[in-house]
């Protein structure tokens, strides 16, 4: 059925980030993009090493971050943890991997999720007038982010979500001051951190 509107190609999504840990935000996010825009598949990428905080943070192992990923995605039909970036190595650049989705084929029309916190910083991504060919935004609210406005020269659609107010950065704090997160990551994702000893100290 998906994948009509664009001439029978498969729709993919391409949903970025760190995952530092994966958290019901971005579970919301990714099951209403998939269903939203009737997507074949939404890959939740995990970055190898995020460039833009490179020297701001120290960033947990990329193994423990898609394991996380494995673990909140796992019953979901539809998201598919993918561990291109990791291995590939090195910095991640998302036009590389959109080079590397579209060599492996089958050509698909892929739309590239981002949070409204996202929207602003795009310009400073690698190559970005050429991803801008090759992507459609999805864009998802974030409280405390600015409203979603579609960035000049991107082809951009904006996806409907609860907003929920959990990042990755309050996760680590609350986690390392000892505080339950029971309620902001998916069950399976608390018990892998529990399992790997994740997020103990502050850092
Ligand atoms: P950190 O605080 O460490 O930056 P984060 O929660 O922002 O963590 P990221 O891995 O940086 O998580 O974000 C990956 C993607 O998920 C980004 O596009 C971001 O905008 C989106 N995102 C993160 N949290 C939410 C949320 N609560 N609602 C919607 N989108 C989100
Ligand atoms: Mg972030």
């Amino acid at each position: 059925m998906a994948g009509r509107a664009d001439g029978g190609l498969p729709r993919v999504g391409v949903f970025g980030g760190t995952f530092d840990p994966f958290h019901n935000g971005h579970l919301a996010a990714a099951i209403a993009v998939l269903r939203g825009l009737r997507l074949d598949r939404l890959l939740v990428m995990v970055a190898n090493e995020p460039w833009q905080k490179e020297g701001i943070r120290s960033v947990t192992g990329a193994e423990d971050r898609y394991a996380l990923v494995v673990a909140g995605t796992a019953g979901v039909p539809g998201l598919v943890p993918s561990r291109i970036e990791i291995d590939r190595g090195g910095p991640s650049y998302t036009v590389d991997t959109l080079d590397e989705l579209a060599a492996r084929g089958p050509r698909s029309s892929y739309f590239l999720v981002v949070g409204a916190d996202v929207v602003p910083e795009l310009h400073t991504w690698k190559d970005q007038e050429r991803l801008r060919g090759m992507v459609t935004l999805a864009i998802v609210a974030r409280p405390g982010a600015a409203p979603v406005r579609a960035p000049s020269g991107w082809r951009a659609v904006e996806v409907p979500v609860e907003p929920l107010a959990v990042s990755g950065t309050d996760l680590r704090t609350f986690l390392a001051a000892g505080r339950s997160v029971d309620d902001l990551v998916p069950p399976a994702v608390m018990h892998g951190i529990r399992c790997r000893g994740l997020y103990a100290t502050e850092r």
